[in-house]
């Protein structure tokens, strides 16, 4: 199969679809990979490093989508890549149909086959969902310190403490894939962690791992407050799939806070679990509510593209591989998650939720 790689073109967006480990895997697999040139500069990946690995490498964006029978990319296609899209190509990426009705209609007038990143499913688990989780929930208590520095508006205080100072009070909101993450680096940090979850389950095993090094909680309204209350840093991290994120800290809640807390929500691509979030971008990532921070960046793992590109082709390149050894249709009737990430084909939307969203028929 002929595969394209072009570089990516969404404003801030410096990931990349395959790494030369990619490159090198598919290759290795009979298959011919061509690689826009410089599409993994954004990362710190340098042309060489495709070339070595059996690249074909071109200049041209056009030429990349036009010889390919599959693209492999990070985000959606926007509008001046829409005239590339065409019937026969499949697209592998993260497409985020339910929120850009101007991109379904791209991929469905062209009739592409498009097999969305983010719908790939194994049981309750999204796969290629997971790795930005990590990146952002890792990500969580590092900007969380760099804020509560006097200096960016913060309390002064310092993650772990020194000997005979007391360490912050770290107050996680969410125990999943992004939480649990937080609170690793956290407790990594020093911090007095807290982790509270509506999932006992989940405490249960959070609990089991850390053998006492942090507190996990039954997340209720009033734990909540409790905690928040106290906190130096709290993190936000709920996710309830498909709704969303719930109001978990009102604004009469933060105006109690201590002077200088900072709060991050990860959780904000899913409106926020915090009353006044509201997205920020990398280039103005926080605001003040009261005498509190708040950090909310949509994209955190755009902030360290070399990590988050090698992590989310860990996870992209056995289905892409699949893809390209089986061909998409018999990849995907052998493979039940793959399956789950089709979401257009041959100008149908096929994907219940999706056209629900869009108020659509699949
Ligand atoms: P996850 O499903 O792994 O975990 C969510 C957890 O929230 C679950 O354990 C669930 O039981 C818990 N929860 C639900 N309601 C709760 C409540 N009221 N109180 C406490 N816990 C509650 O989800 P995840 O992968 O960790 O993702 C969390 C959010 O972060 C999602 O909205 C995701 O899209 C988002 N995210 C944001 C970024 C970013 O850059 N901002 C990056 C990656 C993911």
């Amino acid at each position: 199969m002929k595969i394209g790689v072009p570089a990516e073109v969404k404003n801030h967006e410096y990931r990349v679809a395959a790494t030369p480990a990619g490159v090198h895997e598919l290759v290795r697999n009979g298959h011919e990979v061509t690689v826009q040139r410089g599409a993994g500069l954004g990362s710190h990946i340098p042309d060489e490093e495709y070339l070595a690995a059996g690249a074909k490498m071109i200049d041209s964006a056009d030429e990349v989508w036009a010889q390919a029978d599959m693209v492999l990319k990070v985000k959606e296609p926007i509008a001046e890549e829409y005239h590339r899209l065409r019937e026969g190509l499949v697209l592998f990426t993260y497409l985020h149909l339910a929120a850009s009705r101007p991109c379904t209609d791209a991929l469905l007038s062209a009739g592409t086959t498009g097999i969305a990143y983010e719908t790939v499913q194994v049981g309750n688990a999204l796969p290629l969902l997971a790795p930005m989780s990590e990146v952002a929930g890792r990500l969580a208590p590092q900007v969380g310190a760099y804020n509560l520095m006097r200096f960016n508006g913060g309390r002064g205080v310092l993650p772990g403490g020194v000997p005979g100072v007391a360490p912050a009070k770290v107050v996680v909101i969410g125990g999943g894939v992004s939480g649990l993450n937080a609170a690793q680096i956290a407790v990594g940090m020093g911090a007095d962690v807290t982790v509270l979850d509506t999932n006992v389950d989940r405490l249960r095993f959070i609990d089991a791992i850390y053998q006492g090094r942090l507190k996990t909680l039954v997340s209720t309204s009033y734990a909540i407050e409790q905690e928040v209350l106290q906190a130096d840093l709290v993190i936000g991290a709920v996710l309830i799939p498909g709704a969303k994120a719930p109001t978990l800290v009102s604004n009469d809640l933060v105006s109690r806070m201590k002077p200088g807390s900072v709060l991050v929500d990860i959780a904000i691509d899913q409106g926020g679990c915090f009353e006044d979030s509201r997205p920020t971008t990398h280039a103005e990532p926080t605001y003040r509510v009261h005498e509190s921070v708040f950090y909310c960046v949509a994209n955190m793992p755009g902030s360290v593209p070399n990590t988050s590109t090698y992590a989310l082709t860990n996870a992209t390149l056995p289905y892409a591989v699949k893809l390209a050894n089986l061909g998409w249709r018999d990849a995907l009737a052998k493979d039940p998650a793959l399956a789950a990430g089709l979401n257009t084909h041959d100008g149908k939307l096929t994907n219940a939720p999706v056209a629900e969203a869009l108020g659509l028929l699949c």
